[in-house]
């Protein structure tokens, strides 16, 4: 089968809704590409390109992708298997009302740097900031499915998944999700040339990228998906959203208990014990409308079991 690619050109979405028309139909098991604008539209290429306030599009997420055979109560693997940054610079900011500090008096809102890519730094490349070499670790950071019920802005985390902001979520590493919609309808997006845990000043070295992925359904999986799930290959990660951090902990680590009781037959009790004991939680984004949590646990003590 030829790879298609699939591009924001070709259409793209700034909410996650119930109903959401596809741009492409996608047979189950295929393998794509798919091509991402950087979350502000191309729009800040200077350091004097500034956010005065966050646009009412932001975050825009390549798709709606159909994905044959999926219905409501599946999950939908996106197995990526390379994200490659497309341009030749990302850049990081802080807007006003935006960003974990936002009412330090001594940090300006905005603030704009432009990190240009250096290929020559190392195979990977690197971005610069402000003499600085940063690795190209690519993070897409909107990611997400058509909801249950209701329209999500794509700049807000939920359990379709959306603006996760999660450093996992990079090449390597298969997202489960949720379907809640036929056809599952996955879009994404806003990724990041690199991007710290917990996103603090409110992104990362936004940039353009190329998402190579391989869609897959799974019919009556095994423990049901009410929420996001991670394979890094390394570990296994429940990921939540809610409107604190420690909602969304909770989340996390009730959603683990089902998956740690599943696959070693232990009672909710012993997998609340054992959860005490390896991984743990680890901080995503506090940035968007609702933040991101997940719980790790090493692939030595879990496996998906879909
Ligand atoms: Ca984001």
């Amino acid at each position: 089968m030829t790879r298609e690619t699939v591009s924001h050109r070709d259409g793209h979405v700034y909410e996650f809704g119930p109903e959401m028309d596809p741009v492409y139909e996608a047979a189950d098991g295929e393998s794509l590409t798919v091509e991402t604008i950087d979350s502000l539209n191309g729009e800040i290429q200077r350091d004097d390109d500034l956010l005065d306030a966050i646009p009412e599009e932001v975050n825009a997420a390549t798709g709606p992708i159909a994905v044959a055979g999926a219905s409501p109560g599946d999950v939908l693997a996106v197995e990526i298997e390379a994200v490659r940054v497309a341009e030749d610079r990302g850049r990081v900011l802080t807007a006003p009302g935006f960003g974990l500090l936002q009412d330090d008096p001594e940090i300006d809102h905005p603030a704009t740097r432009i990190t240009e890519v250096d290929t020559d730094e190392s195979e990977a490349g690197a971005v610069e900031f402000e003499g600085i070499d940063v690795p190209i670790e690519p993070v897409i950071g909107t990611i997400g499915v058509a909801t249950g019920g209701g329209t999500v802005s794509t700049l807000t985390p939920d359990d379709h998944g959306g603006n996760l902001d999660t450093t996992d979520v990079t090449g390597g590493t298969t997202v489960y999700f949720p379907v809640f919609q036929e056809g599952a309808m996955l879009a994404l997006g806003d990724a990041k040339a690199a991007m710290a845990d917990g996103e603090m000043c409110g992104t990362g070295a936004e940039i353009a990228v190329e998402v190579d992925a391989t869609l897959s359904v799974v019919e009556d999986p095994a423990v049901p998906l009410d929420r996001p799930l991670l394979d890094t290959g390394d570990a296994v990660k429940t990921l939540a959203s809610a409107e604190t951090l420690e909602g969304a902990v909770e989340l996390a680590n009730a959603d683990m208990l089902d998956l740690l009781a599943h696959h070693h037959g232990f009672s909710r009790t012993e997998a609340y014990l054992v959860s005490s004991l390896v991984g743990g939680l680890e901080i995503s984004q506090v940035v968007d409308p609702q933040v991101t949590a997940r719980n790790a646990v090493p692939s030595e003590y879990l496996s998906v079991p879909f």
